[in-house]
């Protein structure tokens, strides 16, 4: 018998991995976040199947179910939005589990970021303008550990997927302008491959209000920086003056 933490994806069904389709579609017991994870994707799971909506329960309870079904000898798919290692609060039942010495494996799934650069069509590096992704949040009920608040992040200047923090539009967007530029594009996408994605696009000075009349106040991700300008230098990988192992420059 053994746990699998498995990425439920953003939602839509499709971007499922094939082995999370797999394992869901022969599972016999799972839990999942409810709040997050796509009706579309539980359903999945056959009607016969044990399913606990792990919104509702603590994690003595979600340890419970897996005890239970160690005496039975079933498997538990433990079903996370996005890939679990992203703000998935894997670890307290990792150290449960292996309190109890209950074997446990990870399925990896697509997060909420590339969701959401996927729905704006944008490619999330640019070269000479951000060549590095900073995966961040603001402070909720959890605080931002010293030297990571958003400020900080924002002086790399890099292109940032911002968790967890559109109910905070306003003051997310006030401090970056400082260092990003009033004039920086930011995005905001709620439920990125679900049926109602919704887009706000803007700058730092109009995201707030757009996101506002949007009416989107939760599961959105926030994606900013001068990459997602269309302008600006381009990727030498396909040039004819770069070459690389499997292809030679033309002039050669
Ligand atoms: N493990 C998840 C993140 C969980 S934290 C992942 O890899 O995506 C929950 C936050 O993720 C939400 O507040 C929101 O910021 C983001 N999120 C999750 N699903 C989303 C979706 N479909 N579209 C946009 N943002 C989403």
């Amino acid at each position: 018998m053994k746990v699998i933490f498995v990425g439920a994806g953003p939602g839509d069904p499709e971007l499922l991995t094939r082995k999370a389709a797999r394992l869901l579609e022969s599972c016999q017991c799972c839990v999942y976040a409810g709040s997050l994870v796509s009706p579309e994707v539980v359903a999945l799971v056959p009607a016969d199947a044990e399913k606990y909506d792990s919104a509702g329960m603590t994690l003595e309870e979600t340890t419970a179910v897996c005890i239970k079904a160690r005496e039975r000898g079933i498997d538990v798919i433990r079903l996370h939005t996005g890939d679990p290692s992203i703000y998935g609060a894997i670890r307290e039942q990792m150290v449960e589990l292996d309190r109890l010495g209950i074997a446990y494996e990870v399925v990896p799934g697509v997060s909420s970021f590339q969701a959401a650069a996927a729905a704006l069509k944008t490619e999330l590096t640019a070269p000479e303008v951000s060549q590095t992704i900073i995966l961040t949040r603001t402070a909720g009920r959890t605080p931002m550990p010293a030297g990571q608040e958003l400020e900080r992040m924002a002086q790399t200047q890099a292109t940032l997927c911002i968790f967890l923090s559109v109910h905070n539009m306003a003051e997310v967007a006030q401090t970056l302008s400082a260092h990003y530029g009033a004039d920086c594009p930011i995005a905001v996408v709620y439920r990125a491959s679900w049926p109602d994605q919704i887009i706000a696009e803007g700058t730092l000075a109009d995201i707030a209000g757009k996101v506002a009349k949007a009416g989107i106040g939760k599961t959105a991700m926030i994606v900013v920086g001068r990459a997602l300008e269309r302008s600006g230098a381009v990727s030498r990988l396909y040039s004819g003056e770069f070459t690389h192992g499997y292809r030679k420059a033309k002039h050669e």
